[in-house]
């Protein structure tokens, strides 16, 4: 009985051309992701086979295949509902407000997290993540799916940079889809996420001003 499942778009796949082509995201969505959820079901049901023979012989690399396709599953799940056709434009009220307090301005947080995403070698993701020891958002580069991110930081807002988000369309000119996807970010979205993560409290007193 699988545990994950590949959610559903909210809108077509061509939906947020010009700026990410309707092929892409039937691929992306259809095929990258899915494969994504099926590598993490198939992962548990490898895990619940080895805990049955007693046999761990295979738990490292088991482990490891759990964190990627998982971690594949989840950013490629709010990347979907980060973006929106006639979106775009800035964030308002207390998101807005946060991105200011921790970038100087939006401009300034515009230009950084478009520049994690182009400075990643290899595969990876550029997020806006809530830290909460210090209560305040921070960029993170995502190397794979599951790496460089400081444990306690949860992703509002993930920048797929991984070739597969733009290659068909962009060929090498990453930098021309990292400008074009501030056409599309879901900012109601993210400010809904926002305001539910600054809620976590994750018990940890005492370990930041
Ligand atoms: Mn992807």
């Amino acid at each position: 009985m699988p545990v994950y499942k590949l959610p559903d778009l909210r809108y077509d796949y061509g939906a947020l051309e010009p700026h990410i082509s309707g092929k892409i995201m039937e691929l992306h969505h259809d095929k990258h992701h899915a494969g994504y959820v099926k590598g993490a079901n198939d992962t548990l049901e490898k895990l619940d086979a080895a805990r049955d023979a007693r046999d761990f012989s295979k738990l490292g690399s088991l482990e490891k295949a759990l964190a990627f396709n998982l971690s594949g599953h989840v950013l490629h799940s709010l990347f979907w509902q980060n973006l929106s056709p006639k979106a775009g434009g800035r964030p308002e009220g207390e998101l807005a407000e946060a991105i200011d307090h921790a970038f100087g301005s939006f401009d300034v947080f515009k230009k950084q997290l478009t520049e994690v995403a182009s400075t990643i070698m290899g595969s990876g993701w550029a997020a806006l993540v809530w830290e909460p020891l210090a209560g305040r958002l921070l960029t993170t580069q995502i190397y794979d799916h599951q790496s460089n991110l400081a444990q306690a930081g949860v992703p509002i807002l993930v920048l797929d940079a991984w070739e597969h988000a733009f290659y068909l369309q962009y060929q090498n000119r990453k930098t021309e889809f990292f400008e074009a996807v501030w056409s599309v970010w879901n900012w109601e979205d993210v400010a809904e996420r926002f305001a539910s993560v600054r809620q976590l409290d994750v018990s940890l007193e005492g370990v930041a001003r």
